[in-house]
């Protein structure tokens, strides 16, 4: 697979063509935002632990009945991927109120709510990420009720899986973010990243977070402790 022009530089990632025209190359960065880029830093090592936690978290959902655009890991810092037509909604899942919905609602972190949420957000930095609902979603045209509800379903299997996964690493899946993609056929799939810069990950028996609020709340020990939810991850699914 030959790595050809950039077509993309986000805030964590540089997306590249591929000589196939179905498949792009993600490469993962060591820089760290948050709060709409007014906090930045390099964080050294992250691209490649990012790349390694994404890569076995989309592999595990691959193999477990949830399709996404990951077809395989190929440097410390790269992915093949799929490549789709992004949905630009980004879904939410909170199993632990945490974050923007605390501060939103008044409701004090760690308080665990009695069904799972979901939420779903515009992407778009301009207006901060707005939370908007399905009837908006619709009206703007970005998905039909259909694909909404299915977009919800495999958000529930993606939770159901990835919370079995964290559990057996010692974690507790706070929240995470995922977005959707659709296919040349049509089919939903998710796409982007799924690493702690996009999960809340909270250490079960201390309760130490092992996510980007570490970054975002200046806690300390983010390389090291990403390190470490890898090594978790890899010892997790190996059983
Ligand atoms: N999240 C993300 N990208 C975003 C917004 C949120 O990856 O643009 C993740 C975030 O890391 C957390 C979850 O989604 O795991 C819920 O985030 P929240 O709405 O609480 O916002 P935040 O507190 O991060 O501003």
């Amino acid at each position: 697979m030959q790595q050809q022009e950039l077509l993309y530089e986000g805030k964590s990632k540089l997306i590249f063509k591929s000589d196939k025209e179905d498949r792009i190359i993600i490469q993962f960065k060591d820089d760290a935002t948050a709060f709409y880029n007014i906090k930045r830093a390099r964080i050294e090592n992250k691209g490649k632990m990012n790349c390694d936690i994404s890569s076995m978290l989309l592999g595990y959902l691959n193999e477990n009945g949830v399709s996404t655009h990951f077809v395989e890991k190929i440097d410390e810092n790269k992915q093949l991927c799929r490549v789709v037509e992004h949905i630009p909604i980004e879904v939410i899942v909170r199993n632990v109120i945490a974050g923007s919905m605390a501060k939103r609602l008044g409701i004090e972190e760690g308080v665990v709510p009695e069904n799972t949420i979901f939420d779903i957000c515009l992407r778009g930095e301009e207006l901060g990420d707005p939370l908007v609902n399905d009837h908006h979603a619709v009206a703007l045209g970005i998905a039909t009720y259909e694909e909404l509800a299915k977009i919800y379903e495999i958000s529930a299997k993606v939770n159901l899986l990835l919370s079995e996964l964290f559990t057996k690493a010692g974690i507790t899946l706070v929240d995470f973010k995922i977005e959707f993609g659709r296919t040349e056929s049509g089919e939903l799939i998710l796409a982007d990243e799924l690493t702690p810069d996009t999960c809340r990950l909270w250490d079960m028996a201390t309760g130490e977070r092992m996510d980007k609020d570490r970054f975002r709340r200046d806690l300390g020990r983010v390389r090291e402790t990403y390190e470490e939810v890898a090594c978790r991850i890899h010892n997790a699914l190996n059983k």
